[in-house]
């Protein structure tokens, strides 16, 4: 069709070249979190990677692969996320200039992180702009090269360093859940389950609001969505990339959607159980083995978290009960009342 699609060698190649650069962050355990699920479950906790997310692996390896020239002119991308601050700081450590595009109306404080990281942010106006012709004006004028956010070889190889530290870590699992929004770090996940862990069923997991990846998976083809109204933020991709919709066809045992209030309470569980700050996109995994109804118990469980960067006020308001059960989550399983008494119990 296109590009090739990367190997499980690609991956190797690409841990290599991380190595010293980006944290190996650790794989968690919790009594609380298995009692709450019903395994034993093991989280890779990619909210303590450099930039807060695992995009600075992605961003990294595909910056580490540029030519002489490529390094001179740069990389450019637009992102209002994640990948905004992983690409500034790959830029940084290997001494490449970085522009990133981003809306005028992201949270300020991605804004300053991305340029702390000594990137150049050019701002945009989403209801005027459009952004891939400002970006790809930015390439051709400084001929810099573009690193798209997931569609990438590079950036799914360096994305599948995550899933082969948990599985070297833990040796073969049962399942693993992962979250997915344009599927970089599914499609990485893919390539490594395969070599690793051939008999682990694996998940990609999406907000309800933003199910393409389930309709895509169904179809048999990528379907495109219009932006999806959700709060995990990072998981707004309006569509799977042909790179990564041929690796999570080949390999995805299923994609998962769960709505948004079981978001809530994973993110409350995470900082009641296990004292982490994890954002609520991070929270899709947990919330599939919690509550998509799959046969786990007894079984040996991989979570991947894949961030945690939250605003403090919006993490505060996320946090409180009465904010959270603005009437919908009375009808899902797990209330208020079961969540203090599953911390007290802990
Ligand atoms: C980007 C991102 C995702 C989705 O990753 P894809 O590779 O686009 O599927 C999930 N969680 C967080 C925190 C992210 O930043």
């Amino acid at each position: 069709m296109c590009a090739a699609l990367p190997t499980y060698d690609d991956v190797v190649a690409a841990a290599s070249r991380l190595a010293g650069h980006a944290w190996r962050t650790p794989v968690l355990r919790s009594p609380a979190m298995d009692a709450w699920v019903g395994a034993e479950l093991f989280f890779k906790c990619e909210n303590l990677q450099r930039t807060g997310a695992f995009k600075f692996r992605g961003a990294f390896n595909a910056l580490a692969r540029f030519d002489a020239g490529q390094r001179r002119r740069g990389a450019v991308a637009f992102s209002g996320g994640n990948h905004a601050q992983g690409i500034a700081l790959a830029g940084q450590v290997l001494g490449i200039p970085v522009v990133v595009v981003m809306p005028r109306d992201a949270a300020a404080s991605k804004v300053e992180a991305t340029r702390a990281c000594g990137a150049q942010v050019v701002l945009y106006d989403r209801q005027v702009d459009d952004r891939e012709a400002i970006t790809r004006r930015l390439a051709e004028e400084r001929g810099m090269t573009l690193i798209p956010p997931y569609d990438h070889a590079d950036v799914i190889a360096g994305q599948g360093t995550v899933t082969r530290e948990l599985l070297e870590e833990t040796g073969p699992l049962d399942a693993l859940f992962v979250c997915q929004g344009g599927g970089g770090l599914l499609g990485g996940a893919v390539l490594v389950k395969d070599q690793l862990s051939p008999g682990c069923l694996l998940y990609g997991v999406e907000p309800q609001a933003g199910n393409h990846g389930q309709q895509s998976l169904r179809r048999g083809a990528i379907v495109h969505i219009e932006p999806p109204d959700t709060i995990a933020d990072g998981a707004r991709a309006q569509h799977l990339g042909a790179l990564t919709f041929g690796l999570i066809h080949r390999g995805v045992t299923d994609i998962v959607a769960v709505p948004d209030h079981t978001l809530r309470e994973c993110l409350r569980m995470f900082a009641q159980a296990m004292k982490l700050v994890v954002e609520p996109t991070g929270c899709l995994g947990l919330a599939a083995a919690r509550y998509a109804g799959l046969p786990l118990p007894g079984k040996r469980v991989g979570i991947i978290i894949s961030g945690g960067n939250v605003d403090l006020a919006r993490y505060a308001a996320l946090l409180s009960v009465d904010e959270c059960l603005c009437g919908e989550a009375t009808a899902g399983p797990a209330s208020a009342a079961r969540l203090q008494l599953n911390g007290i119990s802990s």
